[in-house]
């Protein structure tokens, strides 16, 4: 978790959002709604649209989840055939309603509303920088960045003007962003984050995941690629490769555990790729066991995999209460643990006298997986081994992930026998990193792993990096 210092400087440095645009659709601030309300898994913390009518744009942004910050009435004041939104996760310390997106603002060139996902590694020294010179900062979020070098711009063009700023920033951005008139989509050159166009009808969709596209029966088109930018308009859609080319890193840990299975992220099913990773895993650390059981939702489908490989019974044995947060939300250790069992229980007649796999996708500061572990034992498991579908996790990402710094990684400071003595299983193992890399179905290997590898592709650095160096 962050400090508070660092809170204060720029909210939470990795933020996990999800982002959606439609372009000429007669009700788009509705689609817009839909399409948040798939990524809602992205982002729970605030949700936003703006929409623009061809002449006059709009806003409205909430705290709390998509169908809490909107109702009919709200939609209906939103009109127009343009729309972009967004969804935000964060953890405590940012829980605020100015750092929620997207970021609308009035500029010299114009209204313009930005909807991001990633993290900026030079967030820090550009705000320093851009207050040098007199920009003052309503909010601690680093979209608020792109937006103010946009406004400084003095390029002619939109695209030029976007470019513009985005040359000045390093880091994971997969941006949306809307004027009267037309809708920007750019993914930054490593391409961390995922980003997608559909089309429905005469209308153009872009956004993170394609399960967003699926709800309001848009076709998906294409992905939209690292370093692409586009423009749509009356025109049509426009392509521009503004940036050097680089090779592409995308994130690994978005098919682990971040997207949504019934996406198709970086040209892969995220179902598949899971399903591969069970399989990997099962063949690296097989166990005689009775029943392979999944932790709900994230391990599901890397445990469908690892007990069809294995050969071994799959069963629900763990029942997820779908009514409450994800426990990681909620800032107090105490309450965490708390929060575990609030959100499953063991199912006895599954466990019970039984040798059980259970498999998850990562384990992060370990103190879910050793509350799931006491859980299963007190339901009477005779053995309880656990498999992880992701190698340990021993740095923090900067790229949009979530991860707290390294001192809180259970990984980055004890050996896999360690953690398995703290989570009391009678044996635990990870997924390998050479196995991850060219045994997971995930093809060509593009990935940034820097969260299992300390491999980062860009660095924060001078200020940015003892402030990143905090959190
Ligand atoms: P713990 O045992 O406390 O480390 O929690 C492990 C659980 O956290 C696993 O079920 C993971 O699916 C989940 N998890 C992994 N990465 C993240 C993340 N960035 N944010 C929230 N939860 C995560």
């Amino acid at each position: 978790m962050m400090s508070d210092k660092i809170s204060e400087e720029f909210g939470k440095m990795g933020e996990e959002c999800g982002v959606f645009g439609i372009y000429n659709h007669p009700e788009a601030a509705n689609m817009t709604y839909l399409g948040l309300h798939q990524l809602q898994h992205r982002g729970q913390e605030s949700a936003g649209i703006v929409t623009s009518d061809g002449t006059k744009m709009r806003v409205h942004i909430g705290m709390g989840l998509v169908s809490d910050v909107f109702d009919d009435k709200i939609i209906d004041d939103l009109p127009g055939q343009h729309a972009i939104g967004h969804v935000r996760y964060s953890t405590t310390g940012s829980s605020e309603i100015k750092n929620a997106q997207p970021c609308f603002v009035e500029t010299a060139h114009g209204p313009i509303g930005f909807a991001h996902n990633g993290n900026l590694v030079n967030a820090v020294s550009l705000k320093k920088e851009l207050e040098g010179v007199g920009s003052i900062f309503q909010s601690t979020m680093d979209t608020e960045v792109i937006a103010h070098l946009y406004a400084r711009s003095r390029k002619p063009k939109l695209h030029e003007r976007i470019v513009d700023a985005l040359c000045r920033v390093r880091g994971a951005y997969s941006l949306v962003a809307l004027v009267e008139t037309r809708l920007i989509a750019v993914r930054d050159p490593l391409g961390f984050r995922p980003l997608v166009l559909g089309r429905l009808k005469d209308s153009y969709v872009v956004t993170s995941e394609t399960c967003a596209l699926d709800l309001i029966e848009a076709e998906f088109i294409r992905e939209i690629e690292p370093g692409e930018m586009i423009v749509i308009s009356k025109k049509g859609v426009e392509s521009f490769r503004p940036f050097p080319p680089q090779e592409p890193r995308q994130c690994v840990f978005e098919h682990i555990y971040f997207s949504r299975p019934d996406s198709l992220v970086f040209g892969k099913s995220v179902y598949k790729v899971r399903m591969a990773l069970g399989r990997a895993l099962a063949e690296s650390y097989p166990v005689e066991a009775d029943v392979v059981i999944p932790v709900p939702d994230s391990g599901i489908v890397a445990a469908l995999g690892y007990a069809e490989a294995a050969k071994i019974p799959f069963a629900m044995g763990l029942i997820r209460n779908h009514y409450v947060g994800r426990t990681f939300i909620e800032p107090e250790q105490s309450i965490r643990h708390f929060g575990v069992k609030l959100k499953l229980n063991a199912v006895r007649g599954v466990v019970r006298g039984k040798r059980v796999v259970v498999v998850d996708d990562s384990i992060v500061r370990g103190t879910t997986s050793r509350k799931i572990i006491k859980m299963i034992r007190e339901a009477g498991a005779a053995e309880v081994h656990m498999r992880i579908s992701s190698p340990p996790t021993i740095h923090p990402c900067f790229f949009g992930i979530d991860t707290p710094n390294e001192t809180h990684l259970i990984a980055a400071t004890h050996t896999v026998e360690e953690i398995s003595k703290f989570l009391t299983t009678d044996s635990l193992g990870y997924m390998t990193l050479e196995a991850l890399r060219t045994g997971a179905g995930l093809g060509p290997y593009v990935y940034c792993d820097a969260c299992f590898s300390g491999n980062y592709p860009v660095k924060p650095e001078g200020v940015d990096s003892v402030q990143l160096g905090l959190f």
